[in-house]
């Protein structure tokens, strides 16, 4: 076999939104593609005309985008394989089709649904092949003006492939290694339909793969029963096959199961990279984006479900999995998908986000709520904050006293720290807080514990009950890092309103 570029592709079917291992393959065959120096195309496989969705492709290439896995040739960027769409290419299949039947490689059959159900329930387990194709109503059996007359009458036929049966087929898998099954198990399987004159899945598949000269083709597991019934189209035509890999399914997070859709309903997570709107029901299913997910740690999590670069380095940048990646390294049992891991990604890179992208981002949230505040006080809290959360959404949350002053506190941490003697002493505290020029977090730290020691009062009560005024609560960060940004006017005035209204 020659050495040939390396040339992948990923090639969907527009039939819904695409699934999250769907766009682990995508990604898998981007750094293959980039680690080689190779080309990725995107081609869409649409020539099942009944399970066409309006708005699939879009929602593909948007996803695909927002991910940052870039394609060098396919629909919507063109390129000298054109058109990338399969149901643009019907005349290309059509002239293939021909030659096998003109090789006698493959034969025209007139069984209708009603003759082909006739016989299923005549012989037991049926399948149409060497055995039982004598039998039915096909050019092996009919004359060539028989054929020709049914056609020209406009009766419906499909092409078959025609199958030897008891040859062994390998296919060689460059994660699973030799595959090989008897040709006896296969059927005849239907290359052609004349009803919408487009090819079936298969031979549109691998004519555009030789075509497009693709050198690799890397696919999700579930195609992997196709393969063999691949190699003997390659053969029948005389072409080179490509190199096989494929990838290990996607499993339930818990059981063994394929990941599904119900899962991520069921417990809680996205299974698409984006939202999706499904155009018959309405119904909406979640996005990683919509859920706050940042691309690179959607890209990262997923580069690890079925693939690991030898070692226990978790964190790396899409640059950093073209060097790493390999086939080779695969694994060929399933991979467990852990959304709690997802998450723990999404908390690694907020961290090594520039403030000033959460903060906008942050900004925006705070604008929905009807809360106007200074950027920079934002930002100020976002960079006090960010080791917390995983999720800018999560920020609220943890943050709003920062903007709107409680007004209840918690009452267990208040029966705990709120003693007969805290408002006097917090009225004592206001006056060294009224005192301090500099409010910054040190230099009131140092102050005010300055005066607690001095007076011998109690620390974790003052402290405690100091924050229960400021924030509601026993939480948050370092006590003055909260007033330092609340300012002195604001922290006064919030412990004036608690005495008052615990009194
Ligand atoms: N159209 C198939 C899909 O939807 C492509 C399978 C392949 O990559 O050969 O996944």
């Amino acid at each position: 076999m020659t050495e040939r570029k390396v040339r992948v592709r990923f090639a969907p079917s527009p039939t819904g939104p695409l699934h999250i291992g769907g766009v682990r393959t995508a990604l898998y065959n981007y750094l293959f593609a980039k680690q080689n120096g190779g080309d990725l195309i995107l081609r869409i496989e649409d020539t099942d005309s009944n399970r066409f969705v309006p708005g699939a492709e879009n929602y593909i290439i948007e996803a695909l985008n927002w991910l940052g896995i870039k394609f060098d040739e396919g629909v919507g960027m063109g390129g000298k394989y054109a058109p990338y769409r399969q149901s643009e290419r019907r005349d290309i299949y059509k002239k293939y089709v021909n030659e096998l039947l003109d090789a006698g490689k493959a034969y025209i059959a007139f069984d209708t649904p009603e003759e082909l159900e006739a016989k299923r329930a005549e012989v037991a387990n049926f399948q149409y092949d060497a055995s039982t194709r004598l039998s039915m109503r096909n050019s092996l059996v009919l004359s060539k003006d028989e054929v020709e007359k049914l056609i020209s009458d406009g009766t419906q036929y499909v092409v078959r492939f025609k199958i030897e049966p008891n040859e062994d087929i390998i296919v060689h898998d460059l994660i699973r290694g030799e595959v090989k099954i008897n040709s006896s198990i296969l059927d005849d399987k239907v290359l052609y339909k004349s009803a919408d004159e487009l090819p079936t899945y298969h031979l549109a598949n691998i004519v555009d793969d030789h075509l497009m000269e693709v050198s690799h083709v890397i696919r999700g597991e579930e195609w992997l029963p196709s393969a063999p019934l691949h190699v003997l189209l390659y053969r029948a035509f005389n072409w080179q096959a490509p190199e096989f890999a494929h990838l290990p399914l996607l499993l339930k997070p818990d059981g063994n199961g394929k990941l599904s859709k119900r899962d991520g309903d069921r417990l809680g997570f996205p299974v698409f990279p984006l939202e999706w709107v499904d155009p018959k029901t309405g119904a909406i299913s979640s996005g990683y984006r919509e859920s706050g997910y940042l691309p690179e740690a959607v890209v990262n999590f997923l580069a690890l479900l079925g693939w690991n670069p030898g070692n226990d380095q978790e964190i790396m940048s899409m640059d950093e999995l073209v060097k790493l990646f390999s086939l080779e390294r695969c694994s060929r049992s399933g991979a467990k998908f852990d959304y709690e891991k997802g998450k723990w990604f999404n908390h690694k890179y907020i961290q090594t986000t520039d403030d000033e992208i959460l903060t906008n981002q942050f900004i925006s949230e705070l604008k929905e709520k009807g809360i106007e505040a200074e950027h920079d006080y934002v930002k100020a809290i976002v960079a006090l904050m960010k080791e917390r959360i995983s999720f800018v959404k999560e920020l609220w949350g943890q943050t709003s006293y920062f903007f709107v002053a409680p007004d209840t506190y918690e009452e267990k941490a208040l029966k705990k720290r709120w003693k007969e003697e805290t408002p006097a002493q917090l009225k004592e505290l206001i006056t060294v807080l009224e005192s301090i020029d500099d409010f910054s977090s040190e230099n009131s730290e140092k102050i005010v514990l300055g005066w607690i020691a001095d007076k011998g009062y109690h620390l974790g009560n003052v402290m405690n009950a100091f924050r229960l005024t400021v924030v509601g609560d026993c939480k948050g960060p370092h006590m003055f890092d909260i007033t330092a940004l609340i300012g002195k006017e604001e922290t006064i005035c919030r412990i004036n309103k608690a005495i008052e209204r615990l009194a």
